[in-house]
């Protein structure tokens, strides 16, 4: 089998969160450096992840800590797009609706009109922020077009003339399974 990691599905890798290993964030692949340290965290230098833990050989804990980085990284870049998504679609009177991020292992977000709220997959955060942008217009947009009707998509052409290439990297660069 000719190996190449790009084809793996992101939920089906089976991480082992050592050095060398390589990572994804906003869509760029990054080369994982394990550090012991007594202060926790992530940071980003060039394409290195440093990782830093206190106990470099529990894979428990580097699974943590990167995780939570995740989740605040998340946490910004996410809202960003969400008043991106709000701006753009403007003409549909749209307000800000309660967002949860959880990572969901079958879809990169849903909306329920009835109690205002918008998921995103926590997962879009390992991908480019184009496609973090698509997500979040496309859920804003089911508050007023609830299915995947044709206004739906025709709303979703005309505030994003690209959309349908942001979607197919999604499905084809960052399958989730
Ligand atoms: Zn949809």
């Amino acid at each position: 089998m000719f190996g190449n990691l790009d084809t793996v599905p992101e939920l089906l890798k089976n991480y082992q969160f050592k050095t060398g290993e390589e990572h994804k964030y906003l869509g760029d692949y990054y080369r994982l450096m394990v550090e012991q340290s007594d202060e926790t965290g992530v940071l980003i230098e060039n394409y290195n992840m440093i990782l830093a833990v206190q106990d470099i050989h529990s894979t428990s804990q580097k699974e943590f800590v990167l995780d939570m980085w995740y989740r605040e990284q998340a946490r910004d870049i996410f809202v960003d797009a969400m008043a991106s998504a709000i701006v753009k679609a403007a003409p549909y009177k749209v307000s800000f609706p309660d967002l949860k991020i959880y990572r969901l292992d079958d879809r990169w977000g849903s909306c329920s009109p009835k109690s205002q709220r918008v998921i995103l997959n926590l997962e879009l955060i390992k991908t480019p922020k184009e496609c973090i942008e698509y997500i979040a217009l496309h859920e804003m947009l089911h508050f007023r077009f609830p299915n995947h009707n044709v206004s739906f998509y025709s709303a979703l052409a005309t505030l994003m003339s690209d959309w349908k290439e942001r979607e197919d990297m999604l499905n084809r660069k960052y399958r989730l399974n």
